[in-house]
Formats: C-alpha cells, structure tokens, sequence
C-alpha cells in the first residue's frame, strides 16, 4: 500500500518511458492514475460496480513504467500485489 501511495501522488516523471509510436496515452491510464484508483477500490471508496476492475486492466503506460520508475518501483508487480485477493 505503501508503494501505490507513492504512485498515486507521484507526477508520473515516467511518462516518457511510453513509447511515442503507442496509442495515444490517456491520463487515467497512466501509472499514477491506476494507482489511485487501486487505492480507492482496496479502501472500499470505489465499488467493483464502478469499471474500476476493467479500468485497472488499463496497463500499457504501467507496464512500461518497469525500470524508468522514478522510485525504482515495479508497479506492475506493486498493483498484481495489491489487488491480489480484492473482490
Ligand atoms: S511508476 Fe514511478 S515514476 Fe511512474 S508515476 Fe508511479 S511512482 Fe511515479
């Protein structure tokens, strides 16, 4: 959980590891959003009614971020983590 926070208030200073060639980059798909929205599913702020499941499977700009992370975090895994075992 530590982690996510770290991401979710982060200005994604990874945002240059997205390749220029991918589709264009959306600003709730990008690392910092996904984990925002991570934290509000886990503390119960976002239901699984809400796409909050489907958005977080948004993971193109996260997979990414691997090895570019400005906290030498692996967000990927941080998120798989995380989730594991959520409604
Ligand atoms: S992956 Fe790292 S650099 Fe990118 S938004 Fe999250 S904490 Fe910031």
């Amino acid at each position: 959980m530590a982690s996510l926070r770290v991401c979710a208030y982060c200005p994604n200073t990874c945002r240059p590891s997205y390749p220029a060639e991918a589709a264009r980059q959306m600003e709730s798909h990008t690392p910092s959003a996904l984990s925002l929205m991570a934290l509000a599913y886990l503390e119960g702020q976002l239901d699984a009614g809400s796409g909050v499941v489907q958005a977080l499977r948004r993971r193109e700009a996260l997979v990414a971020s691997r090895g570019h992370c400005t906290y030498g975090l692996d967000m990927p895994a941080v998120l798989d983590a995380a989730l594991k075992g959520a409604p």
